[in-house]
């Protein structure tokens, strides 16, 4: 039977400690199985940003459970090569893609603005993360494809993480670079255009340069996640 044991503030630490612990050691494709066989599906939140390092995570989903929604916050900051890069994995994987807008006078207002310039902590607030909170707030866990090696913050999560008031649950986390890129390669799985220009993380266009691991993310500023990844998704820190 699927559980959703959860109190109306989100599991106890003893429970997310309990499904570290379960899931702990399990292959990518078989803890997100598991994840599935644990929460009813609707409780289930994907995302993705058609990154470099997004396709991984979205074969996973297709194999566990193909036709899942898969959510995409178009900023309207993206690159035209994600955009079309986004439109080769749908027909290659069948994703069933939901695209989250942010509110158009907000987000008018950052780009009229050029808020990424001297306000990116509130021009992300405004296109990723108040987009993103009402689908935050109807789910119970949500998957990202994080990996330890990415960065320091990324390094110290467990696979099961509190955020607010969601679950989040990082199934890539301890793959490391080199096997991902073996994955790719052994799967055929078609690579971000941007990479071979050497963007080896992709975000927006206008904090996004081509750079080593996630260096080309907001390079010259103290930046170095979009929020959504971060602590933001609380209710009273909202209220
Ligand atoms: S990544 Fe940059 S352009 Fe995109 S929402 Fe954040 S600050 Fe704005």
């Amino acid at each position: 039977m699927k559980s959703t044991a959860q109190s109306m503030n989100g599991p106890s630490p003893l429970h997310v400690d309990g499904l570290n612990q379960t899931f702990d050691g399990l292959e990518p494709v078989f803890g997100l199985q598991r994840l599935f066989n644990t929460y009813a599906a609707e409780d289930i939140l994907i995302t993705t940003s058609f990154g470099t390092k997004s396709i991984y995570l979205l074969y996973l989903l297709n194999q566990v459970a193909p036709g899942h929604p898969v959510y995409f916050i178009d900023t309207g900051f993206h690159f035209a090569e994600t955009l079309s890069y986004r439109d080769s994995l749908i027909r290659r994987l069948g994703l069933n893609i939901i695209t989250i807008d942010p509110h158009p006078e907000e987000h008018a207002l950052t780009k009229e603005e050029s808020w990424w310039i001297e306000h990116p902590k509130m021009c992300c607030a405004i296109n990723k993360i108040a987009p993103l909170q009402p689908y935050i707030d109807r789910h119970k866990v949500w998957v990202s494809s994080l990996m330890a090696y990415q960065n320091e913050y990324r390094a110290n999560l467990r696979l099961f993480e509190q955020q607010g008031d969601i679950l989040k649950y990082h199934p890539l986390l301890q793959v490391s670079e080199e096997s991902f890129n073996t994955i790719l390669d052994e799967l055929d799985l078609p690579i971000h255009p941007l990479f071979y220009l050497g963007y080896e993380s992709i975000g927006c266009m206008h904090c996004t340069q081509p750079g080593k691991g996630r260096e080309g993310r907001w390079a010259g500023k103290t930046k170095t996640e979009c929020g959504l990844h971060l602590k933001y998704f609380t209710k009273h820190e909202h209220a």
